[in-house]
């Protein structure tokens, strides 16, 4: 075979910051700051900010393959932080703050980190857990003079971040890197054992980006405002962070801001067009909407996964909010996207209730990603609607290790495991039906714990609701719902359950409900059903 003749530029994440620097140099990054206040900074701006703080890192000694961290919200400063320490060859490691503080000394040990970036309500996180930091040399916090916080519990040397690039350079020497060289690594918050590392490279990053903001995934063009709430600290942002400023699309980050009206006035005041996010947020915003009878008139559309998104919420944005729900799935292993729900032709000649069963699922996966699904032996499983079993994937963003480890995170054939449990069906749309440890067991019958949630959820004086397998005498596990009321509502058990066996056969329909104060929730807005395991595992044995 002779060689193709064409250019051979290697991927390298900084150029995606020039390139909006140069063919969309005025637009804006708009952030409702830490500090308080708005912030706006051009994408030209914040390039040469960007150059300022690479010349900083590099006098501070940063090397290349060094892991720097930081604990910050979205924010212009943070996207700097990604761009500099990235472009310069070193890997930017994002720290999730809702971490216990065991962990996040666990992970910043594991990855070795020298330097941390934080934001002015995260040092006292930092300064908890500091002294069990052996290769932690110096601490930033991203602030300016005015606003920097007492930093006498830091046992390291601090810098002000603002103080540390003013005065420097607006231009840097790029290195040039190995596109398949390390760019960021993010640890998956596993619900059992450490959490694991993912490195991602710059190729990894830029392939996804330069996959997910076409017009059947995220949809973004220089014509948008998109309002990235979905956090830089959780699975990479989602690829927004590269690919809004790779599309020239205004990017709008909500700071530490997501409650309900904070989230409200960013929409309505800065005109965004798109967003993503977890549904819990959009839990808030609409109870807000609702309750002060409020609009979103500019919101075209908004990106929903991380869990699965109920019915229910789709139909409200719909049909209330004027807003269309693109449900999408993905996981840190994954960059994070591996499908997303957009409308195929054929679906225009349904109903609307049809329409709306396929839009509740997960999606469908673009280039670059595969799927297949398999039963316990490995088999795979047909494309039909109904037959589940494991999901596994493969794909030029998908991990093939975890940091650190010597052993592939792969099966022999390069499939990983993603730990869901799923259907698809003939046109390629996937459906999560559980995770692979949740799934109830009733008599040698399973029993999807999503499902049945999705239905609870819809049931208008419900909060938030979680079904579980627990032991029982004769079926083994029987599914018991806990679920948190809406503030002032009351809701009857049995009006619960009749509400989820409209929808159900009767032995799904779980034995009883238990109404609880608060959801326990994991590092990443999840539902944490170990601690509700640990609780309710004898309930019906009692
Ligand atoms: P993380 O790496 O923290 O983003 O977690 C990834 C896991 O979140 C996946 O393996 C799924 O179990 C779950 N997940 C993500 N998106 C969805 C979705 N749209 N529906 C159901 N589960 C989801």
């Amino acid at each position: 075979m002779i060689d193709g003749h064409m250019q051979q530029q290697g991927f390298n994440l900084i150029s995606i910051l020039q390139h909006a620097a140069n063919a969309h140099g005025d637009t804006e990054v708009i952030t409702n700051s830490v500090e308080g206040g708005r912030h706006s900074i051009s994408y030209k701006a914040m390039y040469r900010r960007t150059a300022q703080l690479a010349n900083a890192l590099q006098e501070l000694g940063m090397k290349q393959g060094d892991r720097i961290g930081t604990m910050a919200w979205n924010t212009w400063r943070h996207l700097e932080c990604w761009y500099a320490i990235g472009g310069s060859g070193a890997v930017c490691h994002t720290l999730n703050p809702r971490l216990f503080a065991d962990q996040i000394d666990f992970i910043v040990n594991h990855a070795e980190d020298r330097f941390l970036f934080v934001d002015i309500s995260f040092v006292p996180v930092i300064a908890a857990v500091i002294d069990r930091l052996p290769t932690l040399e110096c601490v930033v916090v991203m602030t300016d003079a005015e606003h920097m916080p007492d930093t006498s519990t830091l046992t390291v040397p601090v810098h002000c971040y603002e103080d540390l690039i003013a005065n420097r350079a607006s231009e840097f020497q790029w290195p040039d890197i190995d596109e398949n060289g390390a760019s960021s690594l993010c640890y998956t918050s596993g619900t059992t054992g450490n959490p694991k590392g993912v490195m991602y490279s710059h190729r990894s990053n830029v392939i996804h980006s330069l996959a997910t903001c076409g017009s059947d995934l995220f949809n973004l063009t220089a014509r948008d405002t998109c309002l990235m709430i979905v956090p830089m600290f959780h699975a990479n942002s989602w690829g927004l962070a590269f690919s809004a400023p790779m599309i020239g699309s205004k990017l709008v980050l909500p700071g530490p801001h997501m409650d309900g009206a904070s989230i409200h006035s960013l929409i309505t005041e800065e005109q965004c067009t798109t967003s993503a996010a977890v549904p819990t947020v959009w839990t808030g915003l609409l109870d807000y909407m609702d309750a002060e009878g409020k609009s979103i008139p500019s919101l075209k559309e908004t990106v929903i996964g991380g869990s699965a998104v109920p019915r229910s919420m789709i139909e409200k944005f719909d049909k209330t909010y004027g807003v269309d729900v693109i449900h999408a799935w993905g996981m840190t292993e994954m960059s994070p996207l591996g499908t997303m729900n957009r409308p195929l032709a054929f679906m225009s000649s349904l109903t609307d209730a049809e329409r709306m069963d396929i839009r509740c699922k997960q999606g469908r996966a673009p280039y670059g990603v595969e799927l297949k699904i398999v039963d316990d032996d490995g088999n795979r499983l047909p494309h039909d609607g109904d037959a589940f079993g494991r999901l596994l994937v493969r794909g030029h963003w998908v991990i093939e290790r975890y940091y650190k480890q010597e052993e592939s995170a792969l099966d022999a054939d390069g499939w990983f495991d993603t730990g869901d449990v799923a259907n698809i069906d003939q046109y390629g749309f996937m459906q999560i039906t559980d995770r692979s440890k949740d799934i109830i067991k009733s008599g040698g019958e399973w029993i999807s714990s999503v499902d049945i949630e999705n239905t609870a959820m819809g049931h208008p004086e419900l909060q938030i609701a979680a079904c579980i397998g627990v032991k029982h005498a004769k079926w083994e596990e029987r599914p018991l719902l806990l679920a948190v009321k809406k503030p002032g509502c009351n809701p009857e058990k049995q009006n619960v359950l009749d509400h989820i066996a409209a929808e159900f056969a009767k032995w799904q329909v779980p034995d009883d409900v238990v109404f609880i104060d608060d959801m326990p929730l994991t590092a990443t807005g999840k539902i944490d059903k170990k601690p509700l395991r640990a609780e309710f595992e004898n309930y019906y044995l009692q």
